[in-house]
């Protein structure tokens, strides 16, 4: 089924955490890892090699992490989604449904030129939420969103069809 058998053991399986019967997948042991870490990288961008990126959109904190090297390897720029009150100048905001409650999240209301073309990048896709509301803020702003990508996979939980139903193309590497 996985193709990424070291990346899979890259990743560490943290029960109860961080709420009783659920099981976080910490990538923190990914990222430590110089290999796996490469293998992440290279595997994600390895489809858009030779294709104009013009920026990386990683969502905080973890798509910072995997989003910056994307962007650097793909000769992109980067623009950071925040949780919001985080970035300096004027922003545009979206709301966006939790398990329990809402939240917002924000980026700078120049960070996109319109037509632009942006890849979406998080560590880890479950409901899809975050990344739909980040895809959305996107679109308003007028950039051509060409994928959203992700280490992990969380397919029982819907994310990849919400984002493939908003015409959005999904690319993970473990499930
Ligand atoms: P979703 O909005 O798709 O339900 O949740 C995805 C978001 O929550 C991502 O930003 C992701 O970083 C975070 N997330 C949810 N569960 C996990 C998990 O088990 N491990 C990690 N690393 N992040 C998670």
């Amino acid at each position: 089924e996985n193709r990424y058998r070291d990346l899979v053991s890259s990743i560490r399986a943290i029960p109860d955490y961080p709420k009783p019967g659920i099981v976080f997948r910490d990538i923190t042991t990914l990222l430590g890892d110089p290999r796996a870490f490469r293998r992440a990288v290279d595997d994600l961008v390895h489809p858009y090699a030779g294709t104009k990126i013009d920026k990386i959109a990683g969502i905080e904190a973890r798509g910072f992490i995997l989003g910056g090297a994307v962007a650097h390897q793909l000769s992109a720029g980067f623009v950071p989604i925040r949780k919001k009150g985080k970035l300096p100048h004027d922003t545009v905001r979206i709301a966006y449904s939790l398990e329990y409650g809402v939240d917002e999240m924000e980026m700078h209301r120049d960070a996109i030129t319109p037509g632009e073309k942006v890849i979406v990048v998080d560590d880890l896709i479950a409901t899809g939420g975050t990344a739909e509301a980040a895809c959305k803020l996107l679109t308003q702003m007028g950039a051509d969103i060409v994928a959203a990508c992700f280490v992990i996979d969380l397919p029982e939980l819907g994310g990849r069809k919400k984002l493939e139903d908003m015409g959005i193309d999904v690319r993970t590497l473990v499930s």
